[in-house]
């Protein structure tokens, strides 16, 4: 949900709503700017003595964190659900799988941010290394879809560098923000402080000079304010948006598993997840069979209100009215619905019958743009290079899935995917691996979470070069300009010859 950051506000209050019932979850702060400014400055006040505790240690608190996180797990997956409308059990997957996350980086840490040695070139002059410092302060500003999930795909990562963190989570789900940093900060270190409000205090938070690095996950249309609030102080950004993932299946594949794959990834959370397989692409020796293994998995889909159901209501207001004119659009211009395609109406909710198209023109916006519903395109490529090309062809590059004939297609296929990740076998699974790199291309995003990575993405790197021999390169530039047979001798000298005493020699003497 974009919204257009307005110039001035005055404080009030945030009502969080459940959309399966929509009764009143809870109330917090709609923050002005100035209140994010003073929530900015406390978290600057902490800043200084987390930062100077040594790596080791940081790394042994965040194990108390996640104690502390799993003690409370019940409590905040109840929260999630209650604020976003999934599953009490889609709830508790998310925040439970996220402890990992926090033990990850708790046992490599030390590993991803002692000081490097770095190749000098000529190493016979200079040695240098490479230190990581924190950057102070960190804003998070996350969605809603995952708000517990997506901020601790960062936040163990930024704390273990050593920076503190103000949390702006989505004004859909601010309560579980709330929660989260409590439950942080309960284990014994006021590291995360909390901006609650919508788009003025995400707006304040992108353009305070008071931020030292902004991750943003969110839309693309978001993105672009906080590009520009960002600008104001020339702050850093880490950008995960948008997707529009395709699993690839080429003929020779298991289409079972292809098939029950595709469903899975793409109507968990309602098909509210940045990786949700929106685009399926067939070979022609496997399409029909596909379409019909993907059409009986997904009769088996449950869609209500019902706690065991596997498909919720969508939690954006407008949500379904959007994607419901996608659909008639497309089948308007010729596409087919295989399943699905209805609301069903039960209770409040809105829901969405888990729908699956064929035969969708390339230029249908269902197709060519995000949905963040459970819509699944299913294409027919002529070949794989035409499904490597259908897959390409989108400009959003999040993640992709192959399922192929066998190991070397795969990677034949996944080594042409214009993405920033690709599973073989499977979906989806990347956001979950704490050790693996995450990030998107092109209008998906830039800059990477998790793994050793995203240690590297929360610190600053610093150079420090030392001499081996006493001689300044600048100081040959001052005074009387050098000989050139000085210049070439040095040069004879770096070459070679001999070993790294007389190579010395040779540089001190001139040749
Ligand atoms: P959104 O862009 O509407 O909102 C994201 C956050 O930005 C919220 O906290 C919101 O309050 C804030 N915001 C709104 N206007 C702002 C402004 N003018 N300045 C600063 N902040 C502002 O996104 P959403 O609807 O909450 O989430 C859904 C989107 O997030 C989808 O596009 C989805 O693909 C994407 N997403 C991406 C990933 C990923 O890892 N790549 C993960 C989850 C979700």
């Amino acid at each position: 949900m974009t919204i257009e950051p307005a110039e001035t506000r005055t404080a009030s209050v945030l009502r969080s709503t459940n959309p399966r019932t929509g009764e009143l979850v809870g109330e917090c702060a709609d923050m002005t700017a100035d209140e994010v400014e003073s929530v900015i400055a406390e978290a600057r006040r902490a800043a200084g003595g987390w930062a100077q505790r040594p790596v080791r240690d940081r790394a042994r608190h965040l194990r108390a964190i996640r104690r502390e996180w799993i003690r409370r797990a019940p409590e905040l997956a109840r929260l999630d659900a209650a604020e976003t409308g999934k599953s009490l059990i889609d709830a508790a997957y998310e925040v439970l799988a996220v402890s990992i996350n926090l033990d990850w980086c708790s046992w490599n840490a030390r590993r991803g941010l002692r000081t490097r040695r770095a190749a000098t070139f000529p190493t016979v002059l200079k040695r240098a290394r490479i230190e990581y410092d924190p950057y102070g302060v960190i804003g998070v500003i996350a969605p809603w879809n995952y708000p517990a999930g997506i901020p601790m795909q960062v936040i163990p990562w930024a704390l273990a560098a050593g920076n503190t963190v103000v949390l702006k989570p989505s004004e859909l789900s601010p309560l579980t923000g709330i929660l989260l940093a409590d439950i942080i900060n309960g284990a014994g270190a006021d590291v995360i402080h909390v901006a609650t409000g919508g788009a003025t205090a995400g707006g304040a938070l992108a353009s305070s000079g008071g931020i030292d690095k902004i991750e943003f996950t969110g839309s693309g249309p978001t993105a672009k304010h906080v590009l520009r609030g960002a600008a104001e102080n020339i702050t850093p950004v880490v950008m995960e948006l948008g997707g529009k993932d395709a699993l690839i299946v080429t003929d020779g594949a298991d289409i079972d598993a292809a098939a029950r794959t595709a469903v899975g990834a793409a109507f968990f959370n309602a098909g509210q997840t940045c990786m949700a397989t929106e685009r399926v692409i067939a070979t022609p020796g496997v399409h029909d069979e596909l379409v019909a293994a993907i059409r009986a998995e997904t009769a088996k889909v449950v869609v209500g209100p019902e706690p065991s159901s596997h498909v919720g209501p969508l939690t954006m207001p407008g949500s379904l009215d959007r994607v419901i004119a996608r659909i008639d659009d497309a089948v308007a211009d010729g596409a087919t619905i295989v399943a699905g395609g209805t609301r069903r109406t039960a209770g409040y909710g809105q829901y969405l019958e888990p729908t699956v198209l064929i035969d969708v023109p390339a230029h249908a916006e269902v197709l060519t743009e995000e949905n963040f519903a459970p819509v699944m395109c299913i294409q027919r490529a002529r070949d794989v290079d035409h499904a490597v090309e259908l897959s390409n062809r989108v400009d959003l590059g999040l993640s992709g899935s192959v399922f192929a004939a066998n190991r070397d297609e795969a990677r034949s296929i996944a080594r042409r995917l214009d993405t920033g990740g690709v599973v073989v076998g499977d979906a989806m699974v990347g956001a979950g691996l704490a050790g693996v790199a995450f990030g998107g291309v092109k209008r998906s995003g830039y800059g990477r979470l998790q793994g050793f990575d995203g240690f590297r993405e929360f610190s600053r790197s610093r150079a420090v070069i030392e001499p081996r021999i006493n001689v300044s390169l600048m100081a040959t530039l001052a005074g009387p300009r050098p000989d050139p047979g000085r210049i070439l001798a040095i040069a004879r000298a770096l070459r070679g010859g001999g070993g790294l005493r007389t190579r010395l020699q040779a540089l001190r003497g001139g040749g």
